[in-house]
């Protein structure tokens, strides 16, 4: 006998606690089923300021600021250390909300569910959705296992699949894609203590180092965390790490622990700040990355978060997605289900789709060679000429900062006209400051 819900959401990540969350206040009988005990690990530890006022929704933010560092901006820099370009959010947005956070995810994820049960969800943790079945259009039936290996089945009107990079229903739907435009990657990465941290890291900036070359088309994230913590993560092609497999495997047991070390050493910049740091916990590895769901919406499901897409993680952009997507998504379904109108969920994956397109034309920027090279690019400017590429210069910054959403097609259109080597000649020069004392007073000065 199956115990009735409205919605069954699957996975507890962000994107399934935040729509766990607000359908529970909106009313409905919300159950969320994750696999795992919390707190559990999780990769993914900077977030957009544009989280910040979805984060003030789920009424978690005055939480995170007692809890999590602070994040004013990013810097992009090359493996040298000779560019580096300052991006400080404060510049383009003037509430609280320019000041995002870095975060523990274990902690993190277990906030925003903890948040779902007190907002009246559900919550039933090592609890494993194996099969869902879709057959009939008004109803979903979901077929789970206990954490003693005992079978359960529910049923509900909707089944909403935040399960993540799991990609439960495109898996069982068959409509699990890759990205065309975007080359597979391989992340390795772990937290490192007693680095010395740079000016930039020490504002509390995401340090983003691009490796270079095209065989690689690698990069290092540097991410100052709260307890002194540094993660350190590497994105590279898939294609370059299996060959490095085939040489490091004759020395090394762990070979993708030896490539990470590998790659490490190879920057200057990054040897600098991990000069006299050590490792705290062993190496993670995270592949598979750029692939979307084909279908994402039906009579009796939708899916959100990495579970309908996930891109490139360079622009720091996954979370946002997550939590933003699922607050849309949610305001279509109870439309939907309240007044049977579809319009709401339409539009929501209309926007959803919009602000995927702008984020993956946003990473191709990062990997064409011809296109920016955001380590040259000027992002704190004192030129008396500014006011000429305000447009252009606020543009990057809100982009950066997350306003994917709403604007996706003008912000697409611009990024194309970084195209003409002449106008991106124009914004380099007038924006141009490559100093870390610029950042003093724009990025540290918060409490
Ligand atoms: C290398 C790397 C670096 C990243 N860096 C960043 C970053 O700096 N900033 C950022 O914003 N994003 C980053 N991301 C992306 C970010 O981690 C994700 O976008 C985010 O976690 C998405 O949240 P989610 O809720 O969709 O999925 P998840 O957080 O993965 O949650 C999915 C949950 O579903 C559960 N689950 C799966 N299958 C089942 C099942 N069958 N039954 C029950 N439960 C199930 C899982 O246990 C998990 O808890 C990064 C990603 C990678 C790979």
């Amino acid at each position: 006998m199956s115990k009735l819900f409205d919605i069954i959401v699957i996975g507890g990540g962000p994107a399934g606690s935040t729509t766990a969350t607000f359908l529970a206040r909106k009313g409905y009988q919300v159950l969320l089923l994750e696999k795992e005990k919390f707190p559990r690990e999780h990769v993914g530890e900077s977030l957009l300021p544009f989280c910040y006022h979805v984060l003030k929704d789920l009424g978690v933010l005055s939480e995170m600021e007692s809890r999590f560092s602070r994040k004013p901006g990013v810097t992009f820099g090359n493996s040298t250390g000779e560019n580096n370009s300052h991006w400080c959010f404060r510049q383009e947005i003037k509430d609280d909300s320019y000041l995002s956070f870095h975060v523990r995810r274990a902690e993190f994820d277990d906030l925003l569910l903890k948040n779902s049960r007190k907002n009246g969800a559900t919550v039933q943790e090592e609890t494993t959705v194996l099969k869902v079945d879709l057959s009939s259009p008004e109803k979903a039936i979901v077929y789970a296992e206990s954490p003693d290996g005992n079978a359960l089945q529910y049923e509900a009107r909707m089944v909403i699949d935040a399960s993540g990079q799991q990609t439960f229903l495109a898996r069982q739907l068959k409509t699990r894609r890759p990205f065309e435009s975007l080359a597979p990657r391989a992340a390795y990465s772990t937290h490192w203590g007693n680095a010395e941290l740079s000016p930039e890291l020490k504002a509390g900036h995401i340090k983003i180092i691009y490796l270079g070359g095209a065989e690689k088309a690698g990069w290092i994230w540097m991410i100052p965390l709260a307890g002194g913590r540094l993660s350190v993560g590497l994105a590279i092609n898939m294609e370059y790490a299996n060959r490095q497999r085939r040489i490091l495997s004759q020395e090394h047991d762990n070979w993708q622990e030896a490539l990470y070390f590998q790659e490490l050493e190879s920057s200057p910049a990054v040897q600098e700040i991990l000069a006299n740091a050590s490792t705290l916990g062993s190496v993670n590895i995270n592949g598979d990355f750029s692939y979307y769901s084909e279908e994402k919406w039906g009579s009796n499901f939708a899916i959100v978060g990495d579970a309908s897409a996930f891109l490139d993680p360079v622009f720091s952009s996954g979370i946002y997605l997550a939590i933003k997507g699922a607050q849309l998504v949610v305001e279509g379904i109870d439309q939907w289900l309240r007044d049977s109108h579809q319009e709401g969920i339409e539009k929501a994956y209309t926007d959803i789709a919009g602000a995927y397109k702008l984020v993956e034309k946003l990473i191709n920027t990062y990997y064409d060679p011809s296109y920016i090279q955001w380590d040259a690019l000027g992002g704190i400017s004192t030129s008396s000429d500014f006011r000429q590429t305000e447009s252009a210069f606020s543009l990057v910054h809100l982009v950066l900062a997350g306003d994917f959403f709403t604007n996706y097609d003008r912000y697409q259109q611009a990024l194309e006209m970084f195209r003409d080597p002449n106008r991106l000649e124009q914004f380099k020069h007038l924006a141009h400051s490559n100093t870390a004392a610029d950042l003093e007073p724009i990025c540290t000065d918060f409490s």
